[in-house]
């Protein structure tokens, strides 16, 4: 074990609450997740709204912790974050993705383009590295640039407005596409979308929660659509669990959805299986 990073410090300080421990020791047992191997990616249908084809996958990291099963990215993210072990974990992710789309395509190579997208972290994003590891993962799997979406939250991007043109240029030099996630939640100016090269964006799950019951929620969500449209861009609704809330995005002309009614997120196996069955969804 490495005996130096602030983590291991930590350990050290007298004072520490039970919460700070347990999350200690979840940093220890992450560390050795990275090196064992322990993640796993499940895959969400993305579902167009005009076909009801799937026309994409989110990639979505579980890990198998070997005593507790599979844990939530909700509860493990966070603490790799703040330990930095979210950037080889991340680029695992990226990889592992970036394969498994290669693999569906020779599966059925005159099938229909589909797009695999990845979160990308705070810490992932701000990573010198980033572009080359974004550029090698699509050099070995051998997936067409232009069928990976990276998944930027709206927080990030805000951060510090002006470095962050600097890296989507970047990556969109590599040919990559760009998606703004959980769109509605943070603060950003409108007007920022203009200057950031990206192609979609993603409504947050909480707008589209709301669009049955709410008149509020769903003036807004029919807002963004336009908005995203008048700037060129695709709409992806998030968490969509109803056939009500369906066909209200259906009217408002959003392009894709993506949630429980279609989906949960897949082992690999089953996201084949999902593919294999072509009856639109
Ligand atoms: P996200 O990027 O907003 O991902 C969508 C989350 O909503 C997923 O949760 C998904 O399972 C969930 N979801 C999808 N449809 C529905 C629905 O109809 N109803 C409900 N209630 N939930 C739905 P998950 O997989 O637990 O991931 C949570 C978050 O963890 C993600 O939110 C993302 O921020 C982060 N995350 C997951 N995988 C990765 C990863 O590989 N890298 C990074 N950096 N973050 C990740
Ligand atoms: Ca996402
Ligand atoms: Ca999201
Ligand atoms: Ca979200």
């Amino acid at each position: 074990a490495k005996k130096k990073g602030k983590a291991n410090h930590e350990v050290f300080e007298p004072r520490m609450d039970a919460p700070a421990l347990g999350r200690l020791r979840m940093g220890t047992d992450l560390r050795r997740a990275v090196e064992r191997g322990e993640f796993r990616v499940h895959y969400q249908p993305e579902v167009s709204l005009e076909t009801g084809e799937v026309v994409g996958f989110e990639a979505l990291v579980r890990w198998e912790h070997p005593e507790h099963g599979l844990v939530a990215p909700a509860r493990f993210i966070p603490v790799a974050e703040e330990t930095g072990l979210i950037v080889p974990m991340g680029r695992w992710v990226l990889e592992e993705a970036c394969r498994q789309a290669r693999a569906w395509q020779d599966l059925r190579p005159d099938g229909p383009p589909r797009v695999m997208s990845v979160n990308l972290s705070a810490r992932q994003f701000e990573h010198p590295d980033l572009a080359r590891d974004v550029a090698r993962a699509l050099r070995e799997s051998g997936l067409e640039p232009g069928r990976l979406v990276l998944e930027i939250t709206e927080s990030v991007v805000m951060n510090d407005a002006r470095s962050t043109v600097g890296t989507l240029g970047e990556l969109k030099a590599l040919g990559v596409r760009l998606a703004i996630d959980d769109f509605g939640t943070g603060y950003s100016s409108l007007s920022y979308l203009r200057r950031f090269p990206v192609d979609y964006l993603k409504v947050d799950r909480s707008f589209v929660d709301g669009i049955g019951e709410d008149p509020g929620d769903a003036v807004l969500v029919s807002g963004i659509v336009d908005l995203a449209h008048a700037l060129g861009l695709n709409v992806v609704a998030e968490g969509v669990e109803t056939q009500e809330q369906l066909a209200l995005l259906r009217g408002m002309g959003c392009d894709l959805a993506q949630g429980y009614h279609f989906a949960r997120p897949l082992p690999s196996e089953e996201a084949s299986t999902l593919l294999a069955r072509a009856r639109p969804l």
